[in-house]
């Protein structure tokens, strides 16, 4: 088996190792560097499809972003100028109707765990879950009715901490009003987040080449301390020698290659939970009929979140956790989802509205995510270096090593602080 040497071996095709390539490329000119990844497209978890006929794009993976949070990430779309839009939903939980009173009596049992969340310990915040502090704090049924409404299964987690849970419920754009926030301005690219992966792959330019089909399944080192990575292809196996390798691998993936021996503190501790995201596409918006336009209602069913746009011809449809997998089961095994579909929201159209008047889709689809975020099961980020560095020549990185856990810009933190590190001593000691 013939072996490719390279300076840098990039394993990941997500935003996260893209992002690291180009920096890699401009801290070290020349290198050979070359980026691998499992699936037959680059990108990983944002997954943008082109309806077609201006019916609109669907993010049926990572979609909104906010510039206060997300620098990095605001930073790369405006380098590749990408045009980007508002991504404002009402929240409006379903319960017996709209129900706008249930948005007030979800702001004030959030207020009260608010006031209990700073007035808790950090460390204490970190080994409590969310459900228990917030149970002592509201109340079992309140803390209950709390999590139907606002369309979040994953905030009953058991291994979801107190810390983790606050900051998913404060800092979603669609619950974080109920904290009386507005200052968020959530955006989504025009283009969809997989023109942003287009343009990162097209500012490779050749200088990296982008292997696709390369599942890495075993690394070892040589005894002059380079890597050897061991992928499946297509075609077979390859191996790969690379004077550094970086990993912008989802965590719970680099926790199963062989060899790579992440302690057990990571691995052991984390946790991931299912995504799913579906859509249904119309000839029309008849959503605009009954006043759904720009809100998201949530609902106790396993179709938790509902996107009802004012620009676009589909509703999207966003579950997680147990309801993840109800809906991934529900699409494959009931062959008229649609109408499931409309029976459930019936109760939110004035009443009489038949629901054989309402249009069939014109198309629908989805995409389920078995490990859609990742987060510790419970205790404190052990690795606050953003990235987790073996030996001199390689490191790990993951959104989980920063404060930005689930969201593209932790990935995009961790891998900077990685590249930083490989590089370090490589500008004068090219791999020969
Ligand atoms: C449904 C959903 C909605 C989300 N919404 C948002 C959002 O709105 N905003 C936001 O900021 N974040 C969101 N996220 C999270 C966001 O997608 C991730 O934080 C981000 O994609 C992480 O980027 P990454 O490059 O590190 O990993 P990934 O995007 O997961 O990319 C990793 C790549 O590694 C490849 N790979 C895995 N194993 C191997 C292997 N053994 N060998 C070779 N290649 C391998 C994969 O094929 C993949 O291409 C969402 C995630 C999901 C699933």
């Amino acid at each position: 088996m013939s072996v490719i040497r390279l300076d840098i071996a990039i394993v990941g095709a997500g935003i996260s190792g893209l992002a690291a390539t180009r920096k890699v490329l401009s801290e070290m000119p020349g290198a050979r560097v070359a980026v691998f990844d499992r699936a037959d497209r680059p990108g990983g978890r944002p997954c943008s499809r082109d309806l077609g006929d201006g019916m609109g794009i669907v993010e049926l993976g990572a979609g909104r972003f906010s510039p206060n949070s997300h620098p990095q990430l605001a930073s790369l779309t405006a380098h590749y100028g990408q045009a980007t839009k508002s991504f404002e939903y009402r929240l409006t939980p379903i319960h017996s109707g709209l129900s706008e009173q249930a948005i007030i009596l979800m702001s004030e049992i959030c207020n009260e765990i608010d006031k209990n969340y700073h007035s808790t310990e950090l460390i204490q915040r970190h080994s409590i879950s969310l459900r228990r502090a917030a149970v002592r704090i509201v109340g079992k049924a309140r803390f209950d009715l709390l999590v139907d409404l606002c369309g979040y299964d994953t905030l009953n987690h058991p291994d979801l901490t107190f810390e983790e849970g606050f900051r998913l419920l404060r800092q979603h754009p669609e619950t974080s009003i109920l904290f009386g926030r507005q200052d968020n301005n959530w955006r989504a690219l025009v283009g969809g987040l997989s023109s942003l992966v287009d343009s990162l792959v097209e500012d490779l330019g050749g200088q990296a080449e982008l292997n696709l089909e390369h599942e890495l399944v075993g690394i070892s080192t040589e005894g002059g301390g380079d890597h050897i990575l061991h992928f499946e292809t297509a075609y077979g196996q390859k191996a790969v020698c690379a004077g550094k390798v970086l990993f912008a691998l989802p965590i719970w993936n680099s926790c199963r290659i062989n060899g790579l021996n992440l302690p057990t503190m990571v691995c052991a501790r984390i946790q991931s939970v299912p995504l799913i995201k579906a859509y249904f596409a119309y000839a029309e918006r008849w959503w605009g009929d009954f006043g759904l336009e720009g809100r998201c209602l949530s609902t106790t069913s396993m179709f938790r979140k509902i996107y009802f746009p004012k620009d676009a011809n589909y509703v999207l449809i966003y579950s997680d956790g147990t309801s993840a997998n109800k809906l991934h089961e529900s699409f494959v095994l009931d062959s008229d989802i649609h109408t499931t579909f409309l029976q459930m929201i019936s109760d939110a159209l004035p009443f009489g509205t038949e629901i054989a008047a309402l249009p069939n889709p014109q198309d629908s689809d989805y995409r389920f995510w078995p490990h859609g975020i990742s987060f510790w099961r419970n205790g404190l980020n052990l690795i606050p270096t953003g990235h987790w560095q073996i030996g001199q020549g390689a490191a790990v990185c993951s959104d989980l090593f920063t404060s930005k856990l689930g969201w593209i810009e932790g990935a995009l933190e961790s891998a900077e602080s990685a590249v930083r590190v490989l590089c370090e001593n490589c500008i004068s000691s090219p791999h020969n």
